[in-house]
């Protein structure tokens, strides 16, 4: 698939995303719960040593974490029948999330920040500021930002993909130069990788987006988790000139091999193959 794209393109972007200063890293809640939707701590802690390993490399690193709704339907053992259980739960799953993302960042001697949002803050001009400001402010400090929606009160945002969308407004509003979308499969596949062996990794999207989007909405009629908004957030923020990476949340190191241009994952080539600014 690639081959319709310029492989010195592909590897340009490649080193793009691997020289990004500030990275955005989206996990969703498979990459966070147990099949019986409790915070699986294993988990939980390799995506700390993967943020870490960014870290130590001089990034600077901020946290978009789903799993506040499953968390808390682990924990209360109650289901998420209505948006108001829904909202319920979350609010359960996101303190607890918060515990042991303090707990696990702490192995390191870090410190995190918690930061709920609604559309209503991405939208409002004033609002957008004053987060932008308070990221830019916990970044001086060497704090970790971690983002969720405000689940509690956010009735329109509780569906599969919001948090692909928040993170690629994140990354455009705060001027990161590289999103990464960590999932349960290793990128962007020509089929569902879960159910067809024969589906193949596409590593790189760039001209190639509309054969791309067109294999995508073919297999979504196959139900495969959320990988649309994936790329749709992806292609957002590679619109804005900034590269985008989807990749496998399990994969051993995985943010030290996106940070060493290694082929991992679906890369998402700048519009242009380079940044505007
Ligand atoms: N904010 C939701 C949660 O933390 C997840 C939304 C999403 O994954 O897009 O449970």
């Amino acid at each position: 698939m690639s081959s319709e794209l310029e492989e010195g393109d592909v590897a340009a972007a490649r080193r793009l995303a691997a020289d990004a200063d500030r990275v955005i890293v989206k996990a969703g809640t498979n990459s966070l719960t147990d099949a019986d939707s409790n915070l699986d701590d294993e988990k939980l802690d390799k995506l700390v040593d993967d943020l870490e390993d960014l870290l130590s490399r001089d990034k600077e690193v901020i946290l978009v974490s789903s799993g506040a709704i499953g968390a808390g339907t682990g924990r209360v053992g109650a289901s998420t029948g209505t948006v108001e259980e829904s909202q319920a739960l979350s609010t359960v799953g996101q303190s607890h999330l918060m515990h042991r993302y303090t707990e696990s960042f702490a192995r390191y001697d870090r410190k995190v920040a918690q930061l709920l949002l609604t559309q209503h803050d991405l939208e409002n001009p004033e609002r957008f500021t004053n987060l932008r400001n308070t990221i830019e402010t916990l970044l001086e400090w060497g704090v970790v930002p971690i983002i969720n929606e405000n689940d509690a009160v956010a009735t329109e945002e509780i569906r599969i993909g919001d948090n692909d969308m928040l993170s690629a407004a994140t990354t455009i509003g705060i001027d990161a130069d590289l999103l990464v979308t960590l999932t349960d499969v290793g990128g962007v596949y020509t089929g569902n990788p879960k159910r067809d062996p024969d589906a193949e990794r596409i590593e790189a999207v760039g001209t190639n987006y509309d054969t791309v989007q067109e294999i995508i909405s073919e297999s979504t009629s196959d139900g495969f988790g959320g990988i649309q908004t994936k790329v749709e957030g992806a292609r957002d923020v590679s619109e804005h000139g900034t590269p985008a990476v989807i990749a496998k949340s399990t994969e051993p190191d995985i943010l030290a091999k996106i940070a060493t241009a290694k082929p991992v994952g679906t890369v998402f080539l700048p519009i242009n193959g380079v940044r505007d600014d």
